[in-house]
């Protein structure tokens, strides 16, 4: 089976959380390129120091930074099978990048799937989510907490909050998806392949409106 899957929408929509479960159950890589800047920072790479400042303040990394990573991941064997690409693209220069890309592979994309959440659940969600330093888990405080208070359940490592998930941050980061993001959707949508689903709602049931989106139906 071959599934080339965009996950667009604002940060804290919910796509790192669906596209972890279903890229496994589909058998693909799930590329985010979030978590990809953010484990370069932590290794101390050129790239990922670079990167850091962009990423603290809520802006976005420039363009080639990110269409350079993307392509040397998509390149990789693992990649034939097809991806869900979560936080990528996330201009227009991206999604054209992306689109030459995937052209030169003999490929091209089956969907692209937009979260819609509204702005004060957005917030409840940046706000409240920590992520795991060792494994990279997403909880929330409220609506997902570990077993035990601020101990992943996966690798019993610490959790933290996102240097960008502080208030301040957020703010600016849904700033810019809305003027720098949220154009995908007409450029999606020109060329049929968009289809939104209700990103609000219990994990599972976003996750069967997105399996019905690609066409996958549950594995018995
Ligand atoms: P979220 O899941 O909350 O939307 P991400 O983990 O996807 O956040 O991204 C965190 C930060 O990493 C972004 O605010 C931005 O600085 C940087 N980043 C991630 N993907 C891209 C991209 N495609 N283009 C530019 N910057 C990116
Ligand atoms: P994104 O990758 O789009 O930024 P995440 O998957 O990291 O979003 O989710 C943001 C926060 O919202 C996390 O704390 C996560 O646990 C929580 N979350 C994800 N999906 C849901 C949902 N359907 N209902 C409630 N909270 C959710
Ligand atoms: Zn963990």
């Amino acid at each position: 089976m071959s599934l080339r899957v965009i996950f667009l929408g604002p940060p804290g929509a919910g796509k790192g959380t669906q596209a972890d479960e279903l890229a496994r159950e589909w058998g693909v890589p799930h590329i985010a390129t979030g978590d990809m800047l953010r484990e370069a920072a932590r290794r101390g790479t050129p790239l990922g120091l670079e990167a850091k400042r962009f990423m603290d303040e809520g802006a976005l990394v420039p363009d080639d930074v990110v269409i350079g990573l993307v392509g040397e991941r998509l390149a990789e064997p693992d990649a034939v099978s097809g991806a869900v690409l979560d936080g990528f693209p996330r201009t227009v220069a991206q999604a054209e990048a992306l689109d030459r890309l995937l052209r030169e592979q003999g490929t091209a994309l089956d969907r692209v799937i937009f979260f819609n959440v509204s702005r004060p659940e957005l917030l409840r969600r940046l706000t409240g989510r920590r992520v795991c330093r060792g494994c990279g888990a997403t909880y929330h405080v409220v609506s997902a907490p570990p077993r035990v208070p601020g101990v992943c359940d996966r690798c019993q490592g610490q959790l933290e909050q996102r240097v960008d998930d502080r208030e301040e941050a957020v703010a600016t980061r849904l700033d810019v998806y809305e003027t720098q993001t949220s154009p995908l959707l007409e450029y999606y949508r020109r060329r049929s392949i968009l289809t939104e689903i209700k990103g609000e709602g219990a994990v599972e049931d976003v996750a069967a409106a997105i399996r019905t989106a690609v066409g996958q139906a549950v594995p018995s």
